[in-house]
């Protein structure tokens, strides 16, 4: 049974309070696999974003002042009760964008994990006794919050994105406002309503739901937030970062990934094929840790395509709320279109379609946004294909010679987020760990996924270069006092 309480429209949640936005119009969140209208949101405005940052202004003045671990008894507390509602929040999303239910409830699992592991950073050190030249003086540095910090998220991740952002501002003593991608918007808000229902003090998590062009740029444009985290496309997260650098804000973009698995001659086929599914395939290609460019040896190149090809034709697409599917919709109408460009582009550059290229031919899925798995062979580096984010269940097969072609082949992308190579060379395995130019490198493992313990973040365009997760998000959500002290 339901113990979340909002059904079909959505508030924006300022001040400890669910209210409407002051344009009095809401947006649509529509459900991929059959373009019902999953629930409405608020079209909010500058006025309604200028509200929710005052709101989290005041409150971060005696937030901050709780210790570590009161604000942790908090997040222990919205943990319990995001798991308790974890179906409902998990049903809502697969609806929401797609993503199959086992997918949508590991990811809600996911938050529950990452609230519980900041609720314990409150109770970690946050600064280190340094020597000082006077004997007797004490000298130490102490981290402190910034203040009001603004994330953005996308809406592949509507739990996870938010949950990895909001909880370790929290835990450091920043209050948040959340602007979260209008397709996932309806999760985000039954999310909050966890948080809500923790007993969290007014102010200190807020919800502003609207166009990013509205919100979301009001938010990096606003002179109150300090800090803006930002989760999407490379085209957006660039224009945030020049808006907040431009009033000294700090800033942190995560952002798109092209990444490159790499198959060795002496690989284990099976292994490379699974992962391979998993990491390019599932979530519909939406993640961006996603396999998209698949670099195998030559010595095993048709083996490995005629197993892959056998693997991805016993692909069940469907509703994701189905337990027979394996992959759902395209989370949008505009992301259908835009895999739909890239295969088509794929076709008119040269490149071979093994398999897919199609909607699925089931007449119950013809008004979802469903795309067949598809892989492409003879790709180059130069074809846009192997260069632009798809974002979609698109492979890329590209054959090389040696491993030194394959790391050259894989570093040849703006992007650079997650890559592995599956070999059992020990030689490789370390060449490939030094050469790579990825934030996340895998070996016999897939570029999919994350660890929530550990440092996330991307090389090149893929990130600002800070790092999230892990101990690694308080070097972002917090700032360094050095403390002298003269006995
Ligand atoms: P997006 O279009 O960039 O949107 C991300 C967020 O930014 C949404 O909340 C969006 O709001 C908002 N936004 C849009 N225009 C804005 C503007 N002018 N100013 C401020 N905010 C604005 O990305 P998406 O399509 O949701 O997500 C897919 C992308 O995210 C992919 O490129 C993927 O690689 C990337 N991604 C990266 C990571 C990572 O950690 N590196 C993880 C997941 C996804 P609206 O929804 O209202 O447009
Ligand atoms: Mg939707």
């Amino acid at each position: 049974m339901a113990t979340l309480s909002q059904t079909k429209t959505f508030l924006n949640y300022i001040n400890g309070h669910w209210q409407v936005g002051s344009s009095n119009e809401t947006l649509a969140s529509i459900n991929p696999a059959n373009r019902e209208v999953v629930g409405y949101v608020q079209s909010s405005t500058r006025e309604d974003l200028n509200e929710a940052v005052l709101a989290a202004n005041q409150a971060q003045k005696a937030w901050k002042k709780l210790s570590g671990i009161e604000r942790g008894n908090l997040l222990y507390k919205a943990a319990d009760i995001l798991e308790k509602n974890l179906d409902e929040v998990a049903e809502t999303m697969t609806k929401e964008m797609g993503k199959t239910l086992p997918e949508a409830k590991g990811e809600t699992a996911r938050g529950v994990a990452i609230l519980r592991f900041y609720a314990g950073e409150g109770a970690r050190k946050m600064g280190d006794i340094i020597p000082a030249s006077d004997s007797e003086a004490l000298q130490f540095s102490k981290r402190v919050p910034l203040g009001v910090v603004g994330a953005i998220t996308p809406w592949n991740f509507p739990v996870a994105i938010p949950i990895w952002k909001a909880a370790p501002a929290l835990i450091y003593g920043n209050t948040v406002v959340l602007k979260p991608a209008t397709e996932a918007a309806v999760t985000a808000a039954k999310m909050i309503e966890c948080f809500e229902q923790a007993g969290f003090p007014k102010g200190v998590i807020n919800l502003i739901t609207g166009k990013g062009s509205v919100v979301g740029q009001g938010l990096a444009e606003h002179p109150d937030v300090a800090a803006v985290t930002f989760t999407g496309s490379n085209s957006v997260g660039k224009q945030i970062g020049q808006t907040a650098s431009a009033r000294g804000a700090k800033y942190q973009l995560e952002m798109g990934g092209k990444n490159p698995i790499i198959i060795a001659n002496d690989a284990d086929l099976d292994q490379a094929v699974a992962a391979v599914l998993s990491g390019g395939l599932k979530s519909t290609g939406q993640k961006c840790t996603c396999s998209s460019r698949v670099i195998i040896q030559s010595g095993v190149y048709n083996q490995f395509k005629d197993k892959l090809v056998a693997e991805v034709k016993r692909i069940k697409v469907g509703n994701g709320l189905d337990p027979e599917t394996w992959m759902g919709p395209c989370a949008s109408e505009e992301q259908y279109k835009t895999v739909r460009y890239y295969i088509q582009k794929g076709i008119e550059e040269g490149a071979q379609l093994l398999i897919g290229g199609e909607a699925p031919e089931f007449p119950e899925l013809e008004q979802g946004f469903y795309v067949n798995p598809t892989v492409f062979e003879n790709v180059t580096s130069s074809m846009t294909i192997a260069k632009e984010e798809i974002f979609g269940p698109v492979l890329a097969l590209m054959k090389v010679e040696t491993i030194e072609e394959a790391i050259e082949v894989a570093n040849d992308t703006e992007f650079g987020l997650s890559a592995s190579i599956f070999t059992k060379d020990i030689g490789k395995i370390l060449t490939f760990i030094d050469d790579i130019e990825a934030g996340l490198v895998r070996v016999n493992y897939e570029t999919a996924g994350v660890e929530l313990q550990a440092p996330f973040g991307g090389m090149k365009a893929s990130s600002s270069h800070s790092r999230e997760q892990g101990e690694a998000a308080k070097e972002f959500f917090t700032t360094t006092k050095t403390v002298f002290i003269k006995g």
